[in-house]
């Protein structure tokens, strides 16, 4: 198997909110947006070994190997208080690890009779391009484990080619749309959505989007001529592309957006009646 490693920040063995069925998740470090509601935010950065959080840590379970540029972290002494993830001013964490394909397979081995698939996700998954498509490769050609679905939870914010080679291994992916108009998607994550929109497009041609998500967040995409828009863009994806509208939440979010306001009900309300007028069946979560 080849020697490519990635950094996977957690695996979840069994989950039934990351796709239909039970499904392992596997969780890649790194993002390339900057949502202000990110609820995990420690995924977004790499660890550049500053050494911030191994002087915070209130039980010292936390060491520097600079000879092999790691984190060493003492599970036994760690109380998962999370002060190392507060402090980190890379948005980075102490706990992701290097993983190799065949370190995966293992994992999926192992849970293999108690799950109906597994759900790549991040981070931005898609920044792993290369090593995902050895990863489903291994996936489809095990005998044990090719009948399990594989799902993508992507934000979308990837060139078109790098679609290509997995497409033919996974069954679908869920993505977000954070906003419609580039302005109001660069104040929500940073970035603009150019990229997003294509992906979009591009994968519901290919019959692979199984999910469109939009989040609403108040004072931000919540006016009307934004939410049209999203609903004109969700009407014009195949009817067999689950929609669904998420309410913002504030649970973990990073202090500098405590100014976040997690939406009213009479906001869903008006977001919906939006959708409903496009005749749009939404989902909302
Ligand atoms: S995890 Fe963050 S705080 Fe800790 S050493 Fe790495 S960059 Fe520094
Ligand atoms: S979560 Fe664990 S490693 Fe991190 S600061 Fe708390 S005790 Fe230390």
């Amino acid at each position: 198997m080849s020697k490519l490693q990635a950094n996977i920040s957690g695996i979840i063995k069994s989950s039934v909110i990351d796709g239909p069925g039970n499904r392992m998740v596997i969780f890649f470090q790194e993002c390339n947006l900057n949502c202000m509601y990110c609820h995990n935010s420690h995924t977004i950065g790499l660890c550049n070994l500053c050494g911030t959080c191994v002087h915070t840590c209130p039980s010292n379970s936390l060491k520097i190997d600079s000879k092999n540029k790691r984190i060493i972290h003492n599970e036994n002494s760690c109380t998962r208080c999370d002060e190392c993830l507060k402090v980190c001013p890379e948005n980075s964490s102490p706990f992701y690890k290097q993983m190799s394909v065949e370190d995966i397979i293992s994992e999926i081995l192992e849970g293999k009779d108690f799950i109906s698939g597994i759900t790549v996700s991040g981070g931005e998954v898609m920044l792993h391009a290369p090593f995902l498509s050895l990863l489903f490769q291994e996936i489809r050609s095990n005998s044990e484990l090719k009948h399990l679905s594989i799902l993508i939870d992507s934000n979308g914010n990837i060139d078109q080619e790098k679609w290509n080679s997995l497409l033919p291994y996974i069954d679908g992916v869920m993505l977000d749309i954070k906003a419609y108009s580039a302005n109001t998607h660069k104040k929500i994550t940073g970035y603009s959505n150019e990229k997003i929109l294509k992906s979009i497009h591009y994968l519901d041609n290919k019959s692979k989007l199984k999910e469109l998500r939009f989040v609403l967040v108040p004072d931000y995409n919540n006016h009307e001529m934004e939410i049209r828009e999203i609903a004109k863009l969700m009407k014009s994806v195949s009817p067999s592309v689950q929609k669904s509208l998420i309410k913002m939440r504030k649970h973990g979010i990073r202090k500098e957006f405590a100014h976040l306001i997690e939406p009213r009900e009479e906001e869903i309300e008006y977001a919906k009646n939006i959708f409903s007028q496009a005749k749009l069946d939404i989902l909302v979560i």
